[in-house]
């Protein structure tokens, strides 16, 4: 007996419609041409910068993420999209890129190479987050990084790549948030002396972040929390205990960005979700000017440890950013780049009986090679119906390619601004188009 189909499970219904996953969506149409348009015109910037295309897998060993982006945090504990394969293996979607690139970096024996190297990447992300105005479960992020060096410098060319990606993108002039959270040396100290001030404003702090304080206290500082933003207001600031090292390191960032005229704010709080960053961290946060709260569009940070904590035997140091491609493109100032495939159809194709349907794919081809862009409808046989189609879609021209056409080896050009007809040759027509205005 065969089994009984099964009816589409409540799970992919919403109100008993078909959908997409929650925070999940299609990008289609003029939303598509958004995406396309931006990811070309960050690599073409990002390229000009240095760095180089990388895709990592959306899925990775579920154990790149707990032990590079670290327990303690919101995208470990709470957003992440676990699955157990048939085999047995523990995989995650990547909730960002970064740990994916240090393990690549890791795994193809990239310190071999001249230092540092460069990478942008880009895709799709998934976090288990609370869908809101900008946050989706699966949202797309244009990285770019540097690996295998621990200069300054590097970190003002990231973050200069991101900010002139983001101007390009039409942002009103747009100013860094920075900080420096230190190192191993200078933020254990750091770190004793906030958890001390923490611990005198104990009865004042709200449950979540009297819980951080355990797990990762330097979240506290970024807290949403009202009662815990007044408390951050006099919490001790990170710049004042940075060792020798990381104060010169710092400084020199500040001194880069200034020579290059992009401009910053330091900000004390900042200290960024994600608990691999040491050193420089940065956020750009953008009003989107229709009176809703301002958005986070990009954000980074130096990570020198990551790569010890995936299992390189040495430091690997890191600088990266990380542009959230949703919002920016949803913006009102976002200055729509329009794809470079996307061009106007220059003719509109009518085919006229079943000898010319027959050979009406070896005219497209024609018209491919020769780089003509075009529109069909194929699927109708009437030449009233072609012919409306041809005039809703603006195209200057069409070919009605008929039953004699089709026997002749020639097809109609049609100017359809004056009416004119032309017949040309298969042979010439892909000159003959070109030659066209
Ligand atoms: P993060 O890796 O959290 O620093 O994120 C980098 C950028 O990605 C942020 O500045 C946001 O612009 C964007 N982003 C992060 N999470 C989401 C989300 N759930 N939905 C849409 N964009 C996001």
């Amino acid at each position: 007996m065969t089994a009984k189909p099964k009816t589409i499970a409540k799970k992919v219904t919403k109100g008993g419609e078909i959908s997409a996953p929650k925070g999940m969506r299609d990008i289609i149409g003029d939303e598509y041409y958004l995406f396309q348009g931006f990811f070309e015109k960050a690599q073409e910037i990002a390229m000009y910068y240095g760095f180089k295309p990388i895709e990592t897998p959306m899925l990775e060993h579920e154990n790149i993420f707990t032990s590079g982006i670290g327990e303690g945090t919101d995208v470990i504990d709470k957003e992440m999209y676990t699955l157990r394969t048939k085999g047995g293996d523990h995989l995650a979607l990547r909730p960002e890129h970064t740990a994916s690139l240090m393990r690549s970096y890791i795994e193809h024996g990239m310190n071999n190479q001249p230092q540092p190297v460069m990478f942008y990447q880009y895709g799709p992300s998934f976090r288990h987050d609370n869908p809101q105005k900008g946050r989706y479960r699966e949202f797309y992020q244009f990285d770019i990084d540097s690996l295998g060096s621990e200069k300054s410098i590097l970190d003002a060319l990231v973050i200069k790549t991101m900010i002139t990606i983001i101007n390009e993108a039409g942002a009103p002039a747009t100013s860094i948030d920075i900080n420096s959270i230190g190192c191993k040396e200078c933020r254990p100290g750091y770190i004793r002396e906030l958890v001390s001030y923490y611990k005198k404003h104990m009865n004042d702090l709200p449950a979540l972040d009297r819980e951080r304080l355990k797990t990762n206290p330097l979240r506290i500082l970024d807290s949403k929390e009202e009662k815990t933003i007044e408390i951050n207001a006099g919490a001790p600031d990170c710049v004042s205990f940075l060792c020798p090292a990381c104060k010169r390191h710092f400084k020199e960032v500040l001194e880069y960005l200034e020579e290059m005229q992009v401009p910053y704010t330091i900000n004390k709080n900042l200290v960024r979700g994600l608990s691999y960053y040491c050193r420089t961290v940065f956020e750009v946060i953008v009003d989107n000017g229709d009176g809703s709260p301002a958005l986070t569009i990009a954000g980074g940070g130096r990570y020198d440890y990551l790569g010890k904590q995936l299992g390189s035997k040495k430091d690997v140091p890191g600088i990266g950013a990380a542009l959230g491609v949703d919002r920016i493109i949803s913006m009102p100032w976002y200055n729509k780049h329009t794809p470079r495939i996307m061009k106007k159809p220059k003719v509109y194709f009518i085919q006229l009986g079943i000898e010319a349907k027959l050979k009406s794919l070896n005219i497209i081809e024609i018209l491919r090679k020769a780089h003509i862009p075009m529109m069909q409808a194929l699927s109708k046989d009437s030449l009233g119906a072609q012919l409306g189609m041809a005039e809703k879609s603006g195209a200057p021209y069409t070919i009605i390619f008929g039953q004699k056409e089709a026997i002749d080896q020639t097809v109609i050009v049609r100017n359809m601004e004056n009416r004119s007809q032309e017949n040309v040759k298969q042979t010439k027509l892909a000159e003959y188009m070109k030659n066209l205005k």
